[in-house]
């Protein structure tokens, strides 16, 4: 049995009852079945099919953005934004992935030669509960239009999210067994993995899990694909636009309640423009609506779980402990112990000043509502701190030199780079990290191929 619970009162939400091994045989039946009559549609059909989904998610973003909400706790604003990326997806996939997937002929000796772009079959996803509708729907849109049929593994306190996305897809009047969810514990995914019928694995979520599943598909020689934790640099110049990239920073760290995979986790400011930056970050957290994620007016509501703010209040305490400061959200300075405001998950944004490697808010990924600013001594110094992780998912440089962005975003270690602007995911680009942030890519053209057979043909006269 699984639970679900509100984080930002702590009730008891619902209760569902995990998938029995016969449960998990007949869905893994239907996916095979249907990837069949899928694969066997034309892509033009298919296409059709995910933008009648994306249809349905429009109009029926508010019940499931209350859902989000309630289930992990972001505010109803962010979840309908959720929902409206995620139809906005559809429409992206629907109208260009004929032109991702048409074959590529190839100039060669033989009477024709091409690259066609076929699909694998059931593809297993592992997914996490910070963006629970946007990480399974950038998956499955892309994955599903080029004809894999998707198997879902949500985290388990969003179940009742990850039966909402079933039904979008039911409701929508997609084939039965072309999308799944199983409502299994981690520790069922070995076997799906090791089935014959699952034939690639996606995962969203931490390092340890990532290292385990990929481990796993490794030894079953299956695709896997992992879009891992992040400790995102955002380094400030000083020549930078510093009201632009305060109030940047402070959106990009605290939205989601920081709980996201892509934000600016680390503040990295040349030592010449630290007093002002400092100032009006304080400001902007200070501005800052934390409460109830269903009132309009709240601007960051709880933390989705009780232990992840646990987390947060160690990182930040530990990295007090070295020396760290805080500005904002505790009481304590450096040396001296930090009393966190907190109220179960409702964990007040805290600023810590002076953070260096060797601290756990440099070190470690921090996944809730911790800024941290960091002196840089010069250009070169930002760099080599921003790289000093073993993380390398986004990033942001803030300069109103476009030769020097050009000059330094090429030397930043990580998956994407962000100048003058907000960190994201967006459907048009690329999307994924190196280092321990992962290795694959999703969305754009490059994410749709990540889960096709690239075969090549290859014909000469009889
Ligand atoms: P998590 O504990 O790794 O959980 C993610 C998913 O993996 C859940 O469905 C979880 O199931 C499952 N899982 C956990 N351990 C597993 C194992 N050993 N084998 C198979 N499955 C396993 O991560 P989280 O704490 O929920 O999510 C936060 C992390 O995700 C952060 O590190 C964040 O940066 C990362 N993230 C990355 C991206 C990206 O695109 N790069 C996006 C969002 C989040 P249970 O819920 O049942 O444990």
């Amino acid at each position: 049995m699984f639970t679900s619970i509100n984080p930002y009162n702590q009730q008891k939400l619902r209760t569902y009852r995990a998938d029995s091994v016969a449960s998990i045989e007949r869905k893994l039946k239907q996916a095979d079945r249907a990837f069949a009559d899928w694969s066997a549609l034309s892509l033009g059909e298919r296409t059709e099919h995910l933008r009648k989904v994306g249809l349905y998610l429009l109009a029926n973003k508010q019940r499931y953005a209350e859902l989000m909400t309630a289930e992990m706790g972001k505010t109803v604003k962010e979840a309908i934004a959720e929902v409206e990326k995620c139809a906005a997806t559809c429409t992206f996939y629907a109208d260009h992935a004929s032109a991702f997937l048409a074959d590529e002929p190839i100039e060669t000796e033989a009477k024709s030669s091409f690259v066609t772009y076929q699909p694998l079959g059931p593809v297993l996803a592992v997914m996490p509960w910070n963006f629970p509708f946007w990480q399974v729907m950038r998956f499955a849109i892309p994955g599903l239009i080029a004809g894999n049929v998707g198997l879902l593994k949500h985290a388990s306190n969003v179940f009742g999210c990850a039966l909402a996305i079933d039904e979008a897809f039911r409701e929508s009047g997609l084939p039965a067994g072309v999308f799944q969810s199983l409502l299994i514990d981690s520790s069922a995914v070995e076997g799906l993995l090791k089935d014959r019928r699952v034939k690639a694995v996606t995962l969203t979520g931490s390092g340890r899990a990532g290292a385990s599943v990929a481990s796993i598909a490794g030894s079953q020689i299956k695709k896997s694909v992992l879009e891992l934790g992040g400790s995102d640099a955002l380094i400030v110049l000083a020549d930078a636009n510093l009201e632009k990239a305060a109030e940047v920073a402070v959106k990009s760290r605290m939205q989601n309640a920081g709980q996201s995979c892509i934000a600016a986790k680390r503040f990295i400011i040349e030592k010449s423009v630290k007093k002002q930056l400092t100032e009006l970050v304080l400001h902007h957290i200070s501005q800052i609506n934390q409460g109830d994620p269903t009132n309009e007016a709240t601007t960051m509501g709880p933390m989705a779980r009780l232990n992840l703010a646990d987390d947060i209040e160690r990182q930040a305490k530990a990295s007090i402990a070295k020396g760290a400061k805080s500005l904002f959200g505790g009481n304590g300075s450096a040396g001296s112990p930090l009393r966190i405001q907190r109220d179960g998950c409702n964990v007040q944004p805290i600023l810590l000043d002076r953070v260096k490697p060797g601290m756990a808010a440099f070190d470690e990924e921090t996944f809730g509502p911790l800024a941290v600013l960091i002196e840089a001594k010069d250009e070169a110094d930002a760099i080599r701190l921003a790289n000093q992780s073993d993380f390398g998912l986004g990033s942001a440089l803030w300069t109103q030199d476009m030769d020097k962005a050009d000059r330094l975003a090429r030397k930043i270690q990580a998956g994407s780079v962000f100048v003058n602007g907000l960190m994201r995911s967006d459907a048009r680009v690329p999307f994924g990290g190196i280092k321990t942030s992962g290795f694959g890519r999703e969305l754009s053209e490059v994410g749709i191929k990540e889960f096709v057979n690239v075969k090549t043909v290859w014909v000469e006269n009889s």
